[in-house]
């Protein structure tokens, strides 16, 4: 009997909420070669959202081989950057046009409020339109040479590009790495945190829909330990970019050396936050609270070590405080929720280690400090918005990376001293700064060893600002034109027109 096989080519998007999720290579939905899949939740609620084909080596070698495939073989490198520029601007219309239904995938998969997952969403699309846009200008330069000689560099792609991405921003992540990618010529295997899998097939299945040809894009959940490690060694890998945490990315720099890939990473933090006594007062309460608690306070750049000018201190955490009790965690989708769920009952009990290890420690907490509960959302994680006083640096929890709604607070006299001590960390991806006198904003600004540094500002980034960090936060930047350039190489190409043949040897 002849098997027949349908090929489950992807053309069109069609329903996004489905009870399961394929994998993408080659442009076709597929399954695992071992059939193997795995339940996608909803963390607000621990319920089952939909199943997911779950990859193994084989898959990652197969998506790996497409992606060569239509790198070394395929049209779109050659394309004129104008249609690549055109197709990337056609994938933010998509995602335009589905707006809606991709926020809901995002909150439901990712436990997310709707009012972040509505900024992130919005920001994934921008950076489809701002590479759209970047790569167009892009170019290599004509260099002084001396009488004879000419030499221009060609910008081309890097190649195949292994990307892995962490839960906390799903789709936003996958398009800060896929749009840079594409829009540079590069063919790409995202490989998706297993908790957050589905707005990032999503994104692929639009590019194809966009009119990214087969094999460009492809996009394998399974676990980073197999399938994100198989990535790391291939030899037809040319580079790979990394979000995540720090030990993870040290792992990876490691095995990359093996084959001399290029290598972005993107890793933890510890970000400072420093409220001068000169700071208005209301901007710096509110730019602070959505400094560390936005996301539910599972960002890399969180500002989670705060610290605020002694003379001050006592009106600002009262305020800081009671603004904290405000905040809504609730029905991830109500408009009115601010805080969402923790994206696993394992991460949940991160948190909740680090805040008892400061209590043992002998720091006090103002507020919060354990699990929530939230009403019709029981079986989900939830965790209360925390403000730990009382701390010392070499507490766990002051020196480590928490990646929950979990701020500790020190008291400061001096600018010197507090730039020293926000300083005193191996991370340096994020520090904010909140003062009305511009001179120290600039003189503490250029202190601050971060890649990051807002002033009066409770944003960190948009498309356009080179995102990225000092020190053990890795290293590399994302989201700005100068991103465009980790995905390519620089080809010097030197000729000589002189009329007289040379003969260095003169033999
Ligand atoms: P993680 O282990 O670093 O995971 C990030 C991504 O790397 C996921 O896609 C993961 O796949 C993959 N991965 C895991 N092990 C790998 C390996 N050996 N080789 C290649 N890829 C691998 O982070 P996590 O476990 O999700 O979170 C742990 C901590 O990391 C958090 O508490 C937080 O401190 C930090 N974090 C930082 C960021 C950031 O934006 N900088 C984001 C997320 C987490 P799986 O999902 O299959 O494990
Ligand atoms: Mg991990």
């Amino acid at each position: 009997m002849a098997e027949t096989t349908t090929k489950d080519v992807v053309t069109e998007v069609g329903t996004m909420k489905r009870s399961h999720y394929g994998m993408i290579i080659n442009g076709e939905r597929t399954e695992s070669v071992s059939e193997n899949k795995y339940d996608t939740h909803n963390p607000a609620t621990g319920e089952v959202l939909a199943t997911v084909a779950k990859a193994n080596e084989a898959d990652a070698e197969k998506a790996v081989q497409a992606a060569r495939n239509a790198f070394d073989h395929g049209k779109w490198r050659k394309y004129p950057v104008g249609k690549r520029s055109r197709v990337l601007n056609q994938i933010a219309a998509i995602m335009r046009e589905r707006f809606k239904d991709l926020v809901e995938m995002e909150v439901l998969n990712s436990g997310k409020s709707v009012g972040a997952a509505t900024v992130q969403i919005n920001q994934a699309i921008e950076d489809f339109e701002f590479y759209a846009g970047a790569i167009v200008g892009h170019r290599g330069t004509v260099n002084n040479m001396p009488y004879g000689f000419f030499n221009y560099t060609h910008k081309e792609p890097v190649g195949v590009c292994a990307q892995i991405i962490p839960w906390n921003y799903p789709m936003m992540m996958a398009a800060w790495k896929i749009a840079p990618a594409i829009a540079a010529g590069c063919s790409v295997v995202v490989k998706p945190a297993s908790l957050t899998p589905i707005t990032a097939l999503l994104i692929n299945e639009i590019c194809h829909e966009a009119g990214v040809p087969e094999g460009v894009v492809n996009t394998i959940p399974g676990s980073g330990a197999v399938v994100g490690d198989y990535l790391v060694d291939h030899e037809a890998v040319d580079k790979v970019a990394f979000t995540g945490s720090t030990p993870i990315g040290k792992d990876i720099m490691a095995k990359a050396s093996r084959t001399l890939k290029r290598i972005t990473l993107e890793l933890g933090g510890k970000s400072p936050n420093i409220v001068f006594d000169d700071a208005d007062m209301e901007a710096a309460v509110a730019g602070s609270l959505f400094g560390i608690y936005f996301n539910t306070g599972q960002s890399c750049e969180a500002r989670s070590r705060m610290f605020v000018h002694d003379s001050i201190y006592d009106t600002f955490i009262e305020q800081f405080v009671a603004k904290t009790k405000k905040l809504v965690l609730g029905d991830p989708f109500d408009k009115g929720t601010h805080i969402g769920s923790i994206i696993s009952q394992e991460q949940l009990d991160v948190i909740d280690g680090y805040v008892q290890s400061a209590v043992q420690e002998g720091a006090t907490i103002l507020t919060g400090g354990k699990a929530a509960e939230v009403e019709g959302f029981e079986g989900g994680y939830w965790y209360e918005p925390t403000v730990i006083v009382d701390v010392t640096p070499d507490m766990k929890a002051v020196k480590e990376e928490i990646f929950g709604p979990v701020v500790v607070v020190e008291r400061f006299s001096d600018e010197k001293e507090v730039i020293k001590r926000a300083n005193d960390t191996k991370y340096g991806l994020g520090s904010a700064i909140w003062t009305t006198n511009q001179a120290r904003a600039t003189r503490v600004a250029h202190q601050i060893q971060a890649g990051i540094v807002m002033v009066n500002s409770p944003f960190s980034a948009f498309p356009g600002t080179p995102f990225g960090g000092y020190k053990e936060s890795g290293f590399g930047r994302e989201l700005a034109v100068e991103s465009l350039d980790l995905y390519m190489e620089d080809k010097s190409v030197l000729s000589y027109y002189g009329s007289k043949p040379l003969n260095p040897f003169g033999v």
